[in-house]
């Protein structure tokens, strides 16, 4: 190789560097903003209680933004060990949102001992919050109780429940968050 022939090759890969860490230099923030959304949603998550506005996300933002418990029970129609959930035996007044989208989900009134491992409310905060389907999944036919704003899975609705309602809506404590009454 000629001095000459080193000297171009030494100068193009020169030139190679300072394009890549220019390349780096632009597009690097760009890719910071890039997560920018996730922080915008945080924000929404936390959208005032009773905004009834659908709230729909990809996979990839929902696994993003929950925790991985939170994205197993609300996207995956996971279920949480019994007991071991952080509102079985949570007692204060208030309201238990969502975890996902933040709609208000279930007044503590409601809110009953079941025994059962999980909490258990006999009525949600109000009717049009939750929304109920057939689930099959195990031998027997369940009702599954998911939110109408974001479509997270919630837990299930039996019928031996206490009076007044008779109902039993058995939810997983990481499908909710709570908001203390004012
Ligand atoms: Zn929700």
């Amino acid at each position: 190789m000629s001095s000459k022939q080193k000297r171009l090759l030494l100068s193009g890969c020169a030139l190679t560097g300072s394009l890549l860490l220019g390349w780096a230099f632009l597009f690097g923030p760009l890719r910071m903003d890039a997560r920018a959304p996730a922080a915008a949603s945080a924000e929404q998550r936390t959208a005032k209680i009773g905004d009834r506005e659908k709230v729909e996300k990809s996979d990839e933002q929902w696994r993003a933004e929950l925790t991985s418990e939170q994205y197993h029970i609300l996207r995956q129609s996971g279920t949480e060990p019994r007991g071991t959930g952080r509102f079985v035996n949570h007692h204060a007044d208030g309201v238990y949102t969502c975890a996902g989208c933040g709609s208000a989900l279930f007044d503590s009134r409601d809110k009953f001992e079941s025994g059962t491992g999980w909490p258990s409310y006999i009525r949600p905060a109000a009717e049009s919050v939750i929304g109920t389907r057939d689930d099959t999944s195990l031998f027997e036919v369940r009702t599954e109780v998911y939110c109408r704003r974001c479509d997270g899975h919630l837990g299930h609705v039996f019928e031996d429940g206490p009076e007044p309602t008779g109902l039993r809506y058995c939810i997983n404590s990481a499908a909710l968050d709570f908001a203390p009454r004012d």
